[in-house]
């Protein structure tokens, strides 16, 4: 074979996952207008050099298609990198110290934010205001915590939201107390919002940089396609959907200038007191923010929240810590006989559903609703699917197939961690802690699997949350505690696909991004060494070099051609 116009860029000498339907491997591959012409044996792909080609020699190393990440919050993530960062953080001592850095070189900030605190360092997962006013005793302070569900407020805080003794809890949420009674600095799901509104207004060049910062950061770990898990609508008129909220707009506003780089579809969020009559407001909104590569076609569906403090939607109660029943069974958020009324119309409408789903009873519910919808509107190309799915009741974990629901893993929290030790497992009790992300049960009745990161509740780097899925022991404690359900492990190549096709099929990208097949995207990311050779060591010590999308590398280290 013979090219008739040389190729732009050829990558030659390397370990190419094609991730087509046989999973086939290559040593080469050629593009050509951002699209791959050629994938191959290296002499044949030889034939597309020409004068102007960009040949890069891979040296053994591994070319994978673009990672996608089918659940994470870029903007969120953007402006947690350039406020008070805690992620990175172990332990009250080190995030103290970094607050107090903050405030000191942040004199003009009204507020101190930021999050990405851990609940399991604060004795019963509650953080105190006391500790806070150590640091920063003059300004209020409001950081959430890494999984976004809790809030920690110092005292001037509280005070400037007048929460007190007095302040009743809402409805979906709970403020800590001291044992007087007094709140305490931690805020639970919904009480969150009685500070979070004092907060100032981010501006939308704020939000514009961050998801540009959030970009950059996503491209230099090789992911080139992802599923932003909530943009919400705009605050000032929630009752009308049709209105875009601010994650929306700066997406726009980056597809405008040409400064989009990834290929994203926004999930909106679904308020969950709206009704039937929102739905179609929904569909003049999806076709006024769909420009460039930026699409909002999912709609989120909240539908409980974690377990960690009790508001996961359980099928039976939580046990006391005593391992009695207490009368717990977490929260339905969205009230179960509504839900199986709109999603059918959202279904009918082409929207797909992103439901978030911790609990044994919010997985049921969510599989109920799709099945609600199919017998609607018969089958559907809408592609639904539950993201988190901690605990799958095993009747259920045949439905995902059955229903077309893709199952959304985050693999990196598969793992035995403090949270997992001891908030959640005496919790639920031997038997359900077993039945917690059973991602190899998933696959073997034939379900479809994406992976994402959720971040910035952990990690945003596909090769750690592999590695994970592959050994289910966290990659900051190699060689620590044992495999968590050892027997849920998954291969090495059934967590690519899901980080690769999996992620392209949620998002309706699979003809154009997913895998390096000859006619697709040549969306790529360049890994530092050879991914399938153990001896090259741990998964999670892998590299990204380089990252392309449509041809165009939008990520480069001076180690790929160094
Ligand atoms: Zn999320």
């Amino acid at each position: 074979m013979t090219a008739d116009r040389p190729a732009d860029l050829v990558l030659t000498g390397g370990h190419i996952a094609t991730m087509d339907a046989v999973r086939s491997w290559a040593s080469a591959l050629a593009v050509r207008g951002g699209r791959i012409v050629a994938v191959g044996p290296d002499a044949a792909v030889g034939a597309h050099i020409g004068p102007t080609t960009r040949v890069i020699d891979l040296r053994g190393r591994t070319v994978t298609p673009g990672f996608g990440d089918a659940h994470v919050h870029p903007i969120y993530g953007g402006l947690v990198m350039q406020r008070c960062e805690l992620h990175d953080a172990r332990g009250l001592d080190s995030y103290l110290e970094i607050i107090a850095t903050y405030a000191r070189t942040h004199p003009d900030v009204d507020w101190v934010q930021g999050g990405g605190w851990s609940m399991d360092d604060f004795p019963g997962g509650v953080p105190s205001r006391l500790d806070l006013d150590r640091v920063v005793p003059d300004r209020p302070v409001f950081l959430s915590s890494r999984d976004g569900h809790s809030g920690w407020a110092n005292t001037r805080a509280l005070e400037l939201a007048a929460i007190t003794a007095r302040t009743v809890d809402p409805s979906d949420g709970r403020i800590d107390r001291e044992p007087d009674g007094t709140p305490g600095g931690g805020l639970q799901e919904g009480a969150m919002a009685l500070v979070e509104q004092l907060l100032p207004d981010t501006t939308a060049e704020e939000l514009e940089e961050a998801l540009g910062t959030a970009q950059a950061y996503l491209h230099s770990l090789g992911i080139t396609t992802w599923q932003d898990a909530i943009v919400t609508s705009d605050p000032a008129v929630r009752s009308a959907p049709i209105v875009p909220g601010k994650e929306e707009r700066a997406y726009v506003a980056l597809a405008g200038r040409g400064e989009l780089t990834a290929k994203v579809v926004g999930a909106m969020w679904w308020e969950r007191d709206w009704g039937l009559e929102h739905v179609d407001a929904l569909v003049e909104r999806r076709s006024a923010v769909s420009i460039g590569r930026y699409r909002s076609t999912s709609v989120k569906l909240m539908m409980d929240g974690v377990l960690e403090n009790f508001t996961g939607t359980m099928l039976e109660p939580y046990l006391d810590a005593s391992g009695q029943p207490t009368p717990n069974r977490g929260i339905s958020m969205i009230e179960p006989a509504v839900l199986e009324v709109i999603l059918p119309r959202l279904d009918a409408l082409g929207f797909q559903a992103h439901f978030h789903a911790i609990g044994d009873r919010a997985v049921r519910e969510s599989l109920d609703a799709v099945a609600a919808a199919r017998r609607v509107n018969g089958p559907s190309d809408t592609r639904p699917h539950i993201s988190h799915i901690q605990v799958i009741h095993p009747d259920d974990i045949g439905r995902f197939r059955g229903l077309g629901v893709v199952a959304n893993a985050q693999p990196y929290w598969a793992v035995h961690e403090d949270q997992m030790d001891h908030l959640t497992i005496p919790f639920l009790g031997p038997e359900r802690a077993t039945w917690q992300y059973p991602f190899r049960s998933l696959l073997d009745a034939g379900a479809m699997l994406a992976m994402g990161s959720d971040w910035s509740v952990s990690t945003p780097d596909p090769l750690a949350e592999m590695e994970v899925a592959v050994n289910r022991i966290a990659d900051y404690d190699r060689g620590g505690r044992p495999p968590f359900l050892p027997e849920q492990r998954i291969g090495l190549m059934d967590a690519l696909a899901a980080f690769t096709m999996g992620t392209a099929y949620v998002n309706h990208q699979e003809h154009d991004t997913g895998s390096i097949e000859v006619g697709k995207a040549a969306d790529l990311a360049v890994l530092d060494r050879d991914l399938f050779d153990r001896a090259a060591g741990a998964i999670g010590e892998t590299r990204c070099v380089a990252t392309f999308v449509d041809g165009a590398a939008v990520y480069e280290d001076a180690a790929l051609e160094g």
